[in-house]
């Protein structure tokens, strides 16, 4: 672990998502917000391994907007956004989108190794698994949802400054 900038870590990841994506599809388009608390002070992580999850979370949240583009072409303006804060002893981070959302009955089951919704080649449904083994597991965080189907999904990361 080392003290890490996690404001650079994720406006970085952020644009590497993107970046990617559209190398891949010039089509894809979305809009990219970033809500970082100046001054946020450095914390104890494994910056790859915060990476990792960040960038999985910033791939699923492009394919929700992607998605949700499809069904309504046009009338719609994908956005991602991320922020942080210091809350109660711990930072936070939100990914945010407001693409396709996530139904209740997938909600409870996102987190389990091989969960995916995507058709075969665009998902191996390990993403959130791994998320969730690296905050809590390798760094004594949490991580939790909040999503309206058809409205948003937000993940909400909380590390502690503190731990191990
Ligand atoms: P994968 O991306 O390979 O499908 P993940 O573990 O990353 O695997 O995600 C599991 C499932 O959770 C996805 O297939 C999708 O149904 C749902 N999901 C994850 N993130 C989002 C999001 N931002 N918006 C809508 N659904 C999501
Ligand atoms: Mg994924």
């Amino acid at each position: 672990k080392q003290l890490t900038d996690i404001n650079a870590l994720a406006s970085e990841y952020l644009r590497l998502s993107y970046h990617g994506l559209r190398a891949k599809d010039k089509n894809f388009n979305s809009a990219l917000q970033t809500d970082l608390t100046p001054d946020l002070i450095k914390i104890e992580v494994v910056p790859q391994d915060i990476g990792r999850v960040l960038l999985n979370l910033f791939n699923n949240a492009f394919y929700a907007v992607a998605e949700k583009k499809k069904k309504l072409n046009g009338t719609f303006n994908p956005t991602v956004t991320v922020s942080t804060r210091e809350q109660n002893g711990q930072i936070e981070i939100r990914v945010r989108d407001n693409g396709t959302g996530i139904p209740e009955n997938v909600k409870n089951k996102i987190f389990q190794p091989f969960f995916t919704t995507k058709p075969s080649g665009k998902g191996t449904g390990l993403g959130l698994s791994i998320c969730n083994d690296i905050i809590t597991k390798g760094h004594g965080g949490t991580m939790d949802i909040n999503t309206i189907e058809g409205e948003f999904s937000e993940f909400i990361l909380r590390l502690p400054r503190r731990n191990g």
